[in-house]
């Protein structure tokens, strides 16, 4: 068997570092190309190994998934706990100021997915979605949503004295 000479074997350790880093970087998240590919080159112009270029471009990327990610979650909801769709809305904003990006680019607030919300409810309250449990999402940040039910909204909507075939 003839040994590996000593710069073949170190391309081969580079090509084997490369693709477990790869692997490590890209679980469960599609990676900004544009980012870490600009940034691989300008690491190379700069006189970098490929690995180490490579490396520093996948630091350039932001820690937060990629936007488009996270839209596809949130199209995928599965109207089961509307705390979710709120933590996801959350968290598409924070990707999307990360990136000077912003969430209106990934998704229609207007036309989020939603259990069939009443049609005497108000939905400029604002009910931006309801769950299977009749729980609506009112708002949602960086420290968390703010929930309601369906009841308490129809309530701060109708009035106390309402005598709607909603109410009754
Ligand atoms: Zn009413």
């Amino acid at each position: 068997m003839i040994p590996l000479q000593k710069n073949t074997e170190a391309v081969r350790q580079r090509r084997l570092k490369i693709r477990a880093t790869t692997a490590e970087r890209l679980q469960g998240s599609t990676p900004d190309a544009e980012i870490l590919i600009e940034t691989f080159v300008e690491a190379r112009e700069d006189g970098l190994p490929p690995d180490e270029a490579l490396e520093h471009a996948w630091d350039a990327i932001p820690e937060s998934r990629h936007p488009g990610d996270i839209a596809s979650d949130i199209h995928d909801w599965d109207l089961v706990n509307v705390r979710e769709l709120g933590a996801l809305l959350a968290e598409l904003d924070n990707a999307c100021s990360d990136r000077g990006d912003h969430a209106d680019n990934w998704i229609d607030h207007s036309s989020l997915p939603s259990a069939e919300i009443p049609e005497d409810i108000d939905t400029a309250y604002p009910v931006w979605a309801m769950d299977q449990d009749d729980d609506c999402l009112v708002e949602w940040g960086a420290s968390g949503c703010s929930v309601s039910s369906l009841e308490d909204i129809r309530d701060a909507q109708h009035g106390d004295d309402c005598t709607c075939e909603y109410c009754d």
